[in-house]
């Protein structure tokens, strides 16, 4: 049975890891997943040469305890239609399956227990997620399993991002932290969210799979 045939067998929470040397783990709320996301992990896909992209949705996200987050099966859904026509594009649902807060350092651990010494892991994304990345958890085992790959947006000031982290981070952790500039990343969830509730199109932000999912549940018109 191929690699893709075992895919269709398997239940939605396993990735098939088989052959897979060079993994990206894109995580983020995806809040709702949009082109910006997936021209990023194209991107990195290609730039590093990554067998896969698995794209990890977060659960309960710790730094979100007092925003309301779109419920979790919704946000893998369109996650899940979004990235289905890409053969080298996953979704886990490992964060949305876990009890208590989501810190990536226990994912990026998951996945590292799945695959060969050797592999290489890389964390992709948002550079402003990263620039925040001295309150996230566990940073040692984090730094020490994987790179992390920071997607920037047209206008973001790389060097402020660079003199934070050096002023932050221990020297040796400085080079594992990549910044890449998308300029599909001037697409964002928080302005899709907007564009809804104001009753503006959302049309060619995002698949259109995702866009009539978001209508079809009424997600996002109260903003
Ligand atoms: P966020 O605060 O919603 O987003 C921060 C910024 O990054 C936004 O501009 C967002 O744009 C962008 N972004 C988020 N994910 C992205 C991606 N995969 N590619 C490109 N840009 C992206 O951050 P978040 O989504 O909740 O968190 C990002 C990741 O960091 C998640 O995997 C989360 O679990 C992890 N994290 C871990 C810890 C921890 O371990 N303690 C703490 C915080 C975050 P859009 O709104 O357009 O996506």
């Amino acid at each position: 049975m191929s690699t893709n045939e075992q895919a269709l067998f398997l239940p939605a929470d396993e990735v098939v890891l088989t052959n897979v040397k060079r993994l990206g783990l894109m995580g983020g709320t995806f809040d709702p997943i949009h082109q910006g996301h997936l021209v990023t992990a194209e991107a990195v896909r290609t730039g590093f040469g990554l067998d896969k992209v698995v794209f990890v949705p977060s659960g309960q996200p710790p730094h979100k305890a007092d925003r309301k987050v779109t419920p979790k099966e919704r946000r893998f859904l369109m996650t899940e239609l979004a990235t289905v026509t890409n053969p080298y594009f996953e979704v886990s649902r490992v964060e949305l399956d876990r009890t208590g807060f989501s810190y990536s350092a226990d994912t990026v651990g998951f996945f590292r227990s799945q695959m060969e010494k050797d592999s290489e892991l890389y964390f992709i994304t948002g550079a402003d997620a990263i620039m925040e990345i001295i309150t996230w958890k566990k940073l040692d085992e984090l730094f020490s399993q994987c790179t992390l790959i920071a997607a920037t947006r047209p206008g973001f000031q790389e060097k402020s991002m660079v003199e934070r982290l050096e002023r932050q981070l221990k020297p040796e952790y400085l080079s594992k932290v990549i910044p890449i500039e998308v300029p599909a990343m001037a697409i964002s969830s928080t302005d899709i969210r907007d564009r809804v509730a104001l009753g503006r199109s959302i049309k060619y932000l995002l698949p259109e799979s995702v866009e009539l999912y978001i209508h079809k549940q009424e997600l996002y018109i109260h903003g």
